[in-house]
């Protein structure tokens, strides 16, 4: 499906621990925490596909699927897409190109999604699932300014990071926006769910020994630098 790989996998790297093992993991956090730049990264890194259920569903809204038209209001209005659909799309993926490992982005965001993965990749288990740890009051900040391409799906800020010319993408040239689901009151439900059925995630994984929490704040490169150091970590 198109959309949700949205880093090109690069060579696998060289030198890093369990190189030629496919890594499996998760990046969890906040709305506005830095999920889709830190998986894009870590997918570069490994060589893996970044799979970005966010992204799928908005390639699908802009294709005018079926799916698309199914998944708009749920997204418009900040709320979750129905297990079942976001569960079929993730299925596709790990039995296509997600087969030889993957970075995982907005999925699972509640229990039953992480029971799902977890029944689709038996026997094979997650390395780890990096939790991307900023105060809200920074996510409130970055989303308010948070401008995304509409083509290419790059993230921009309009106070910290913006495009070099305004609403065009420095990558492709398409269009620079807000997301949809941007405005102030989506934000505020969204972080709402994920505080009561994401975030009860982070025990759930800690329980099996797979979390590795990263302080998110600062630039993305540091942060980058901690999250290779957690995956590394795991992998040893
Ligand atoms: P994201 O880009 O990850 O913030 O996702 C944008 C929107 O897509 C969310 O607010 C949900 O409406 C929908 N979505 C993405 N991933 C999931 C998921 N795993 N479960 C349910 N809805 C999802």
């Amino acid at each position: 499906m198109d959309g949700a790989s949205s880093a090109t996998p690069g060579p696998a790297a060289a030198g890093v621990a369990g190189a030629g093992v496919p890594v499996r993991v998760i990046v969890l956090g906040k709305q506005g925490a830095g999920k889709g730049t830190q998986a894009a990264r870590l997918s570069e890194r490994y060589g893996v596909p970044h799979i970005s259920t966010g992204d799928a569903f908005r390639a699908a809204v802009r294709s005018g699927s079926a799916l698309g038209v199914k998944a708009k209001t749920y997204m418009d209005a900040g709320e979750l897409v129905p297990d079942d659909l976001v569960i079929g799309i993730v299925r596709e993926y790990l039995s296509g190109e997600g087969t030889g490992g993957f970075v995982l982005d907005g999925f699972p965001r509640n229990v039953a999604q992480a029971q799902a993965l977890s029944d689709m990749l038996a026997p094979e288990h997650l390395d780890a699932v990096v939790n991307l740890d900023v105060s809200t009051e920074e996510v409130l900040h970055r989303l308010a300014g948070r401008r995304v391409c509409q083509s290419c799906g790059a993230t921009y800020n309009v106070v910290d990071n913006p495009p070099q010319v305004a609403g065009r993408c420095d990558v492709c040239g398409g269009v620079v926006a807000q997301r949809a689901d941007d405005t102030e009151e989506a934000i505020r439900l969204r972080l709402e769910i994920y505080e009561s059925a994401t975030a009860p995630l982070i025990d759930w994984y800690a329980k099996q020994g797979l979390v590795a929490t990263v302080d998110a704040a600062g630039p993305p490169d540091e942060v980058a630098e901690r999250v290779l150091a957690a995956v590394e970590g795991a992998r040893r």
